[in-house]
């Protein structure tokens, strides 16, 4: 339909196939699929172990340039494309996309489906709940919180023997250790598995994490913009005798548990990682770990489900996974390994097949390129071992002409004329930005589209102008594509580009070694090459930090660096290709978890507040039980 309607009513619209029927299309068996009503369904990992013959599909990741605070149309990009590849071009095709924060939903972004004929459905379903892995995490991280504090209070009422009783309680007669306690007494340096046996000196090392308050950088969780709980007092109580804290809430997403359930392997790998979370150190200065408090076997069972990715379905009835969604500020913003590894086995070749065959996973990097991609490359293929096959850069007009010298342009206000006019030179002139993206992109070998996402109010002179400086810049292809206005067809070209291009040599290389790269040297390397600053600049405190972690064995992990996605650079202000500027590291914190350390260039939210017409003012549900006013 043309005006194109609203998000929800397109996605109410279409009747959704049932899941069976998506599941066994691309392979998936009965025993493999566990479906959670007639739409959505989770997928056994046992599917790896069937699958691990086969050879992968082709992996392509979306990218975008220096955005506009409308976004620039990712997840529409990756939604439209799969739709081109697997409906139109008879490829199997899958969109993996990260499960949206119902913050953002009822705040000021709305959800993040996609958008126009290029959506998952249901949307509703997708944007809310969608099979509680995000409360599965609220709980996992908010049972560790309850623990560490719990422990503090019981550690300061009691002496080492009654603490190490009631610790190691007898059952039946016998007190025996659990498996956290014996990984605990290992790294002690204690090799006995006899609760009898401990010496007294023993005992008081065993039962004493000597928390040091001040350290603790693990906070609570919830899945809502509540501004008010930033900063809260814990334990007012009259029953925790005056142990009060300052501590605070993130939004759930922000939880290093989240960025584990994107970056783990399967059961084994996110107990080790969870268990190797640091959340404190102890009075001398050591790591305190969720293992040390002995809760990771608790949090391991709480996600032991929601590490299976979640199956979906386009507008078109292609395939889509939905998984994870670590938040982009200060993590990697990407969906899961786990659900690319199925995805990629799903669309693989058995021994014998033509390359032909390989079906797609087409995938997104949350934010710019300089954060989205840089993250997608340096930490979760370095996790994964996986290659990508194809970069799509997506690129509009409206944020070109922004970097060209557009006026602002800010959410919930009507886009200047500039914006909606013809304008050849100002999007020629902003083109520097997608220049400057395309080589990063390149930088990593891998071959380079870029999809040019039209708007109603492009015009054919400025589509052709992108085109043209992005062949310039060394693009492989630059193709406009309106899948927005009318889905899958009108990402054909753009799916073809991807196809070619996906064929072609792929040199693929890290930006960084993690080994003999010190921290700081990392950093430098990331704002050189990827947002092309003279370096950086370490604040006091982050230096002190990052001595601190390379002490205490994780200064060879590789770097998240938390800046804006509004600019190159670290200040959103600055367009176009900033030169010039200085990289201002303010702090450095440890996901050691998640494996990666990641570093501060700014100040960053980590739980977002309302605006005052907040997303959740225009929600209804009709009497048919349907819900409006999702977007
Ligand atoms: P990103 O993933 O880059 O943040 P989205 O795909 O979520 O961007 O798109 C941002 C918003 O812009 C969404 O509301 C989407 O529906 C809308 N949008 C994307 N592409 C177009 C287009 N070509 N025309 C009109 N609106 C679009």
């Amino acid at each position: 339909l043309k005006p194109v309607p609203s998000d929800f009513e397109i996605s109410r619209a279409q009747h959704p196939k049932h899941i069976t029927d998506i599941a066994h299309e691309i392979g998936i068996t009965d025993h493999e699929l566990e479906q959670h009503g007639p739409y959505k369904a989770k997928v056994s990992l046992n599917i790896l172990d069937r699958l691990k013959s086969r050879k992968n599909g082709k992996y392509i990741l979306v990218g975008g340039i220096t955005p506009t605070p409308l976004g620039e149309g990712k997840s529409t990009t990756t939604v439209g494309l799969v739709q081109a590849l697997g409906a139109h071009l008879n490829k199997i095709a899958f969109a993996n996309v990260r499960q949206p924060s119902m913050g953002p939903t009822f705040g000021i972004k709305g959800g993040a489906a996609g958008g126009g004929y290029s959506q998952v459905i249901p949307m509703d379903e997708f944007n809310m709940h969608l099979t509680g892995d995000i409360h599965a995490i609220s709980q996992a991280n908010n049972l560790l919180a309850a623990a560490i504090d719990t422990r503090m209070f019981h550690e300061e009422s009691q002496k080492d023997a009654a603490l190490y009783k009631r610790l190691v309680p007898p059952k039946k007669g016998v007190r025996s250790f659990t498996k956290s306690m014996l990984n605990r007494l290992e790294r002690l340096g204690i090799t006995k598995t006899d609760p009898n046996a401990l010496t007294e000196e023993e005992v008081s090392k065993f039962v004493r994490l000597n928390i040091d308050p001040d350290t603790i950088t693990w906070r609570r969780v919830v899945d809502c913009n509540d501004r008010h709980l930033r900063s809260i007092t814990v334990g007012q109580g009259a029953t925790e005798k005056g142990h009060t804290r300052q501590t605070g809430f993130d939004i759930t997403v922000a939880s290093e548990c989240m960025a584990i359930l994107a970056l783990n392997t399967g059961i084994k790998d996110i107990r080790r990682r969870l268990g190797a979370m640091v959340v404190a150190s102890d009075i001398h200065g050591n790591p305190v770990t969720c293992e040390d408090i002995g809760a990771a076997g608790a949090l391991t069972a709480l996600l032991k489900d929601a590490i299976k990715p979640n199956l979906m379905q386009t507008l078109e009835g292609t395939p889509v996974f939905v998984h994870a969604g670590p938040f982009a500020n200060i993590s990697i913003g990407a969906s899961s390994v786990l659900a690319d590894q199925i995805a990629l086995k799903l669309a693989g070749t058995e021994a014998g097949e033509p390359d032909s065959k390989a079906g797609y996973v087409v995938t997104e990097a949350g934010f710019d390129f300089t954060m989205g991609g840089e993250r997608f490359f340096n930490i979760k293929c370095r996790t994964s071992g996986l290659k990508p096959d194809a970069v799509v850069l997506v690129a509009t007009v409206r944020a070109l002409k922004l970097h060209g010298g557009g006026p602002d342009v800010k959410p919930g206000q009507a886009l200047a004329d500039e914006y909606t006019t013809e304008n050849v030179a100002l999007v020629t002139k902003g083109c520097e930005n997608l220049k400057k993206q395309i080589s990063n992109a390149k930088r990593y070998g891998v071959p380079v589209v870029v999809a040019i996402n039209r708007f109603v109010t492009d015009s054919d002179a400025e589509l052709a102008a992108i085109r043209e400086q992005a062949l310039l810049a060394g693009a492989d292809d630059a193709i406009p594509t309106n899948h927005w206005e009318e889905g899958g067809a009108g990402a054909v070209e753009l799916a073809e580009g991807v196809i070619k291009a996906a064929e072609k040599e792929n040199n693929f290389e890290l930006l960084y070694e993690t080994e003999n790269t010190s921290a700081v040297e990392k950093l430098e390397i990331i704002a050189k090459e990827m947002y092309g600053a003279d370096g950086v600049e370490l604040s006091e405190l982050a230096r002190k930090k990052i001595e601190t972690y390379t002490r205490q064995g994780f200064g060879n992990l590789p770097i998240c660096i938390a800046k804006t996605q509004y600019s190159l650079s670290h200040d959103p202000k600055l367009k176009g290709v900033p030169k010039g500027f200085t990289v201002p590291i303010r702090d450095v914190r440890a996901s050691v978890g998640a494996g990666y350390l990641y570093a501060l260039a700014a100040e960053i939210m980590t739980i977002p507040g309302l605006p005052t017409h907040a997303g959740y003012l225009n929600v209804e549900v009709n009497e048919k039980g349907e819900i409006d006013g999702l977007f």
